[in-house]
C-alpha cells in the first residue's frame, strides 16, 4: 500500500482546523487504498493551534505534529515538514482550506501514471483586490524575464511531490528560502492541475504587505543576480555619457570661455548620480547580507516538541 502524507503548515489556525479535520476523514474514507499521514507543522502559533492538534493526534493515529520553537515562517514550517514526513508522496495543503482537498484524488492519479511534482494552477484567487491581483501577476513576469527557471504565475504551495523530489528538496538548506523558485529548479516531471481558488474558512491571511514585499524581493534575490547586471549596465552607460560630455565641456570652455553659469545643470547630475550610486549600493547590499546571514549556517528551523520519533 502507498502512503500519502499531507503536510500542512499552520500559523494561528485554530479556527480552521475544525473544518479541515473533517474534510480531510471524508478524503481519507474515501481513499482509504492508501495509507495516510496527517503532517501539522505548528509554526509557532500564538493561539491553542497546537492544543487542537495534539487533541487530534491522540484520537487518531494517522495524525502527527511538529511543533517549531517560534515562527519560522510557512517557507520554513515547509523544510520542517518535508524532514519529518515518511509517505511515497507529500501534499502540501494550506490550513485555511484555501486549496481544496477534493483536488488530492486527481493530483494521486496523476502522480500514479508517473508523475513527480503535481502542481494545482489557480484559476481564480478568490476575493483579492484589484491592485493585489495586478501586482502579483505583474512580479512573476518581472522575475519571469530575469531568472532562467520557469516561476509560475498562479501557482501557490499545493502540490504533490513524490519522494524523489522532497529528497531534493531537503538537500537545499539555505536560510532565506523561497520554495516557490526550488519547485522548479529540482526539475523532474511536472502536470498542471487547475482549480479556483476560494477564500478562507476561518482566521485572517498572516500575510501583510510587507511579508509579501520581503518575500518577493526573496524570490528576486535567490533566483536571480540580474539586478548587480543591471547597475552595472547603468555605470557604464553613464560613464560613457558623461565621457562625451566632457569633451563638450571642453570644447566650449576653449572656445567660448566659461562664465559660471548652469547651476541647475550641475545640481541635477550630481543628485542623479548620487541616486544611481546609492541605489547601486543598496542592490549590492542586498546579497551581500544574504551572504552573511547563509555563511552562518544557522538550522532553518528549531522543533520545540513533536509526536513523531525520529526524522525520516
Ligand atoms: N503559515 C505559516 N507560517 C506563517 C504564515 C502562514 O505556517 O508565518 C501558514 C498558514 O497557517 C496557512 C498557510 O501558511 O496554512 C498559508 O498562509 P495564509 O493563508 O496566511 O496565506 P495566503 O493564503 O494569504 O497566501
Ligand atoms: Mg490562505
Amino acid at each position: 500500500m502507498k502512503s500519502v502524507t499531507i503536510l500542512i503548515p499552520c500559523y494561528n489556525e485554530e479556527k480552521s482546523l475544525p473544518f479541515l479535520h473533517d474534510a480531510l476523514q471524508k478524503l481519507m474514507e474515501e481513499n482509504s487504498h492508501y495509507q495516510w499521514q496527517i503532517l501539522f507543522v505548528d509554526d509557532g502559533s500564538k493561539d491553542k493551534t497546537l492544543e487542537v492538534q495534539k487533541e487530534l493526534a491522540a484520537g487518531d493515529s494517522r495524525y502527527a505534529y511538529v511543533s517549531l520553537s517560534r515562527n519560522f515562517g510557512k517557507e520554513n514550517a515547509m523544510l520542517a515538514g518535508f524532514d519529518f514526513a515518511q509517505g511515497d508522496c507529500v501534499i502540501i495543503l494550506d490550513a485555511d482550506m484555501q486549496d481544496p482537498p477534493e483536488l488530492i484524488p486527481e493530483m494521486l492519479k496523476w502522480w500514479e501514471e508517473g508523475y513527480d511534482d503535481v502542481y494545482a494552477k489557480r484559476q481564480t484567487r478568490g476575493s483579492e483586490s484589484f491592485i493585489r491581483r495586478w501586482l502579483s501577476l505583474s512580479y512573476y513576469n518581472i522575475l519571469q524575464r530575469f531568472s532562467r527557471f520557469d516561476i509560475l504565475k498562479n501557482v501557490g504551495d499545493f502540490r504533490l511531490l513524490d519522494r524523489k523530489c522532497i529528497e531534493a528538496l531537503k538537500e537545499i538548506r539555505e536560510n532565506q528560502r523561497y520554495t516557490k523558485g526550488m519547485f522548479s529548479w529540482i526539475g523532474f516531471n511536472k502536470k498542471e492541475v487547475v482549480f479556483s481558488r476560494g477564500d478562507r474558512v476561518a482566521g485572517k491571511s498572516a500575510w501583510d504587505i510587507r511579508k509579501l514585499f520581503n518575500l518577493g524581493i526573496e524570490g528576486i534575490t535567490s533566483f536571480t543576480t540580474a539586478p548587480l547586471r543591471i547597475s552595472t549596465i547603468i555605470g557604464v552607460v553613464v560613464s560613457i555619457v558623461s565621457f562625451f560630455l566632457m569633451f563638450i565641456y571642453l570644447f566650449k570652455a576653449i572656445f567660448f570661455g566659461d562664465p559660471v553659469q548652469g547651476f541647475p545643470t550641475l545640481i541635477t547630475v550630481i543628485l542623479f548620480l548620487g541616486g544611481i550610486q546609492l541605489l547601486s549600493l543598496g542592490i549590492i547590499g542586498e546579497y551581500l547580507s544574504r551572504i552573511f546571514i547563509e555563511t552562518k549556517h544557522r538550522p532553518v528551523y528549531i522543533v520545540k516538541e513533536t509526536n513523531l520519533e525520529n526524522k525520516e
